[in-house]
């Protein structure tokens, strides 16, 4: 059996933001149209702290795959090709808190300071280095499995 490296304890504190954050007072509605998992065409890329990166990699994982391949569209490696999101119960805090103008708009920072300050901590615990590239951040969380 392959020897894995250990993982601090994560998953507790990230299901504790995103539960937190769907409590969050603001009407979004997330339709899975996607338009935002094509960074070239969004103009951003979702940057992911530690935590968020493993929780990624381990839906990632439970989809049975053990690393990331580039879309072929330059859209996020987590996009199926059927146009949903592979990891949608896993995806990061940026893909929750909507660049979406359909889904209402991004979350005003003041509305959740306090849960990317959570966030920043956990990385800091987990030895982050802060916000990485979606796709750089979830490769190496992958290692760590
Ligand atoms: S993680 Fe999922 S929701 Fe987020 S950009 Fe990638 S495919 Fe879209």
């Amino acid at each position: 059996m392959k020897n894995r490296k250990p993982v601090p304890e994560f998953r507790q504190e990230i299901e504790a933001i995103y539960a937190e954050l769907e409590l969050r007072p603001l009407p979004r509605q997330c339709e899975m149209r996607t338009g935002c998992c094509h960074f070239r065409l969004a103009g951003h890329t979702p940057m992911l702290t530690r935590g968020e990166a493993l929780h990624a990699a381990q839906g990632v994982r439970a989809s049975g795959r053990k690393e990331l391949k580039p879309h072929p569209d330059g859209a996020c490696p987590l996009l199926g090709r059927e146009g949903r999101c592979t990891i949608y119960k896993h995806r990061p805090f940026g893909c929750r808190t909507h660049f979406c103008a359909e889904a209402g708009g991004m979350y005003p920072r003041k509305h959740v300071a306090d849960l990317i300050q959570r966030l920043e901590a956990l990385d800091e615990r987990l030895g982050g280095s802060g916000s990485r590239p979606l796709e750089a951040a979830v490769s190496d969380a992958l290692a760590a499995f």
